[in-house]
């Protein structure tokens, strides 16, 4: 390890401060990753700030779930699930190892969301919209053709069920792709950077922004021709700071999802199931763990810090033991879980889950352009209409023209692989290297799906280190992260590029000091330092687990 990253950084900000850019991008989650890739490629100069780490908001907290929507379809929201539907096979094409096909099952009960007939027709109407074909589409299941899949379900009620595609993936990694994907296009991309006012020129026409560098503790000013603002729950918050918050506002609702161990839970495909207060939840299993939600309950807390209270535990582990009943989940089962903030966009009179999901556009009279609302899975036709906007306005006032939109070919994320075929033999031989490495089999999913083929400079890293095999792993993937995915806080890894802090919180403990001791001397941290950044841990490995204190 070395400290060239701290250089890097500074580098970089040098770098923000004296270009003008043609796009600046606050927000560094789904929405603004997707931004910055899409206008870089198409030629724009730009600069993405994000004041925490990247997809540290809503980004890192979704179910993960590159879906159509089926609740949209009984919302007869088409065009929405049209397009997102759509967007599922282009997102898989372009990173197959981390936008994974996944068999839904959608249990149909007595008195449940979704009559048999209905579900027929609809899932019918899901997959013709979504252009899905072949033995992908949905089939329809008798009661005991589903008990066979789905053991676990109660049987008492159970009229059969639809299975149907879909597809899974790691949000926060996803975002983490985007951003050095844009990164590879020339977009200059930092986190820990908070956007704290506008600049404006005579005309009270934005021009800039006022940057704050957490790390360094210093400020400085970017200016562009265009900003956007993607900050998700956040957006009110700067269209404030702009004098412009007015009209449409933001309805923050809060969604939680638990973590319990495959093995209390062993479901064998996920499960889109009926809650008795009419809302439906999602377990997902995935390699050792199985996690359950979501919650949708509206939020005015603290939006920098949102957590798991003991009533969206009640809530989620009644509506499982309800549907699994020989399950018997309890409050000791929860090994983590993580609470995020869906930025709806308000309107009269609707409850949180009858909200659309839809994406908007203002733009104030400063000129500052903001984007919320929307899903993780529609991120690309998102970030295509700001950019077609961005690009249209050039093209009127300074008569600049830029490419149209193509990321639909643009792969991403440590690949190429052949589609999931290719993806699989990589796993294979994969799964040969870490036997050899005498790391624990499920060690070989966990790097293809987080990294892809970005897998063998990991473990050829590994094999410099002496320690353990688990540690020197870690180690390893910190080495990568700081070198190519500008981790700069532990958090950074054990959350957002690793997904330990859910998915197998279990490991952090063995590999926490040897992480610390390595970012330590990479960043030059003091003594004090590392022993905040290690309660810092603590804390958030705490919360996941026991939630506000409340259940320690
Ligand atoms: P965010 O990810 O919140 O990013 C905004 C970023 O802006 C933040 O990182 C923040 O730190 C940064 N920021 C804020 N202010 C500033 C500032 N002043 N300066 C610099 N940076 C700033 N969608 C799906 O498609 N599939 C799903 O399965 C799914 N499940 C969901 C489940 C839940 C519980 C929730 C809450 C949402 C779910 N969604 C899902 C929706 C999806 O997660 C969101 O639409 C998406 O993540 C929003 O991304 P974003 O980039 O707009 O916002």
């Amino acid at each position: 390890m070395n400290s060239t990253s701290s250089l890097q950084r500074n580098h970089t900000i040098d770098q923000m401060e004296r270009q003008s850019f043609d796009l600046i991008v606050i927000g560094g989650g789904i929405t603004g990753a997707g931004i910055a890739l899409d206008a870089a490629s198409r030629g724009m100069k730009v600069g993405l700030i994000e004041k925490e780490d990247f997809a540290s908001g809503t980004s890192s907290r979704s179910t993960k779930l590159i879906h159509g929507g089926l609740r949209y379809l009984k919302q007869f929201e088409i065009a929405l699930v049209r397009e997102v539907g759509r967007e599922r096979a282009i997102v898989h094409e372009l990173a197959p190892h981390l936008v994974l096909a996944e068999k839904m099952l959608l249990p149909l009960v007595e008195g449940g969301t979704f009559g048999k007939l209905a579900t027929s027709f609809g899932l019918k109407v899901y997959d013709f919209l979504a252009g899905v074909e072949g033995d992908d589409q949905r089939v329809m299941l008798n009661k005991p053709e589903t008990m066979q899949k789905e053991p676990l379900l109660k049987e008492e009620g159970l009229l059969g069920s639809g299975f149907y595609a879909e597809y899974r993936t790691d949000d926060a990694r996803l975002t983490i792709e985007l951003i050095k994907m844009a990164a590879q296009k020339q977009a200059l991309s930092l986190n820990y950077v908070e956007a704290t006012s506008f600049l404006y020129d005579d005309d009270q026409k934005v021009i800039g922004v006022r940057c704050r560098d957490l790390e360094g503790q210093r400020d400085f000013d970017m200016t562009s021709a265009y900003i956007v603002s993607a900050a998700g729950p956040w957006v009110d918050n700067l269209r404030k700071k702009d004098n412009s918050f007015e009209g449409k506002r933001l309805f923050l609702s809060k969604g939680v999802h638990l973590v319990v161990s495959r093995k209390r839970f062993p479901i064998n495909h996920s499960v889109y199931f009926d809650v008795s207060d009419g809302r439906m939840i999602f377990a997902i299993p995935r390699q050792e763990i199985t996690y359950i939600g979501t919650t949708d309950t509206p939020y005015d807390g603290d939006i920098n810090h949102v957590l798991t209270n003991s009533e969206d535990e009640t809530y989620l582990l009644n509506a499982v033991n309800e549907m699994f009943p020989d399950i018997h989940l309890r409050s000791e089962d929860v090994i983590s879980s993580w609470a995020g903030l869906r930025p709806l966009i308000y309107e009269e009179g609707k409850s949180a889950s009858e909200m659309s999901r839809k994406d908007e556009i203002f733009e104030s009279d400063t000129g500052l352009i903001s984007i919320a609302g929307g899903k993780l899975t529609g991120y690309r036709k998102m970030a295509q209409r700001i950019v077609d906007l961005v690009a249209e306005r050039f093209e009127k006032t300074q008569g600049r023209s830029f490419q149209e939109c193509h990321t639909d070919a643009i792969a991403f994320g440590g690949g190429p692989f052949q589609g999931s075929a290719g993806v699989n033999s990589y796993l294979e031989a994969l799964k040969m290297k870490i036997r050899e490495s005498q790391l624990p089999e499920f060690y070989a999913s966990y790097l293809v799906y987080n990294y892809g083929r970005q897998s063998d400079a990991i473990l050829q890293k590994m094999a410099q280190y002496s320690d353990a095999p688990e540690i020197a792993l870690a180690r390893a993937e910190v080495w990568f992260g700081v070198e190519n995915e500008l981790i700069l806080r532990p958090l950074d890894f054990f959350s957002r590029r690793s997904g330990r802090l859910y998915f197998n919180i279990e490991t952090i403990s063995t590999v926490l000091d040897a992480v610390l001791d390595d970012l330590s001397d990479c960043f030059d941290w003091s003594v004090q330092k590392r022993q905040e950044e290690k309660e810092l841990v603590q804390q958030h490995l705490h919360e996941a687990a026991h939630f506000e204190y409340s259940k320690t």
